[in-house]
């Protein structure tokens, strides 16, 4: 019995490469983040630009993107209060230099270099377990 339907070990069929518009950007976004990207959306339909990976632009409703990467660099913009015990919860919300305002984990550090306004910088690449990125506060 031929068995012309096993593949051939030398000509394995191509795989299809996923395109930027076809992989789940939520998937996108945390790839980024494994590399030391930071990852947002801008919208094809009216160009706004998201830091919420999203498949629906939420002003025109829009359902194609293109991905850009931030500098890396902007400000904390609010930080929780501290908790009971006084200890500060390490995340914050960042504002971007591009303007875009993140969630994000803050790199542990003294309490005081902690602040609203304080300058962050990307830190080192997120386990992908983690779909935030890591700031840390920077001399300014
Ligand atoms: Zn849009």
């Amino acid at each position: 019995m031929l068995s012309t339907a096993v593949p051939s070990p030398l000509s394995p069929p191509p795989a299809p490469r996923p395109t930027p518009g076809d992989a789940d950007p939520a998937e996108v976004y945390r790839d980024g983040l494994a590399h030391g990207e930071l990852r947002f959306q801008r919208c094809r339909w009216c160009g706004l630009r998201s830091a919420q990976v999203s498949v629906i632009c939420g002003a025109c409703g829009g359902s194609e993107f293109s991905w850009e990467r931030s500098g890396g660099q902007g400000r904390i913009y609010a930080l929780p209060r501290p908790n009971a015990t006084g200890e500060a919860a390490h995340t914050a919300v960042v504002e971007l230099d591009e303007g875009l305002r993140v969630r994000a984990l803050l790199a542990p550090v003294a309490a005081y270099r902690l602040w609203a306004g304080a300058r962050v910088e990307l830190d080192a690449p997120t386990a992908r377990a983690e779909h935030r990125p890591i700031f840390r506060p920077v001399a300014s």
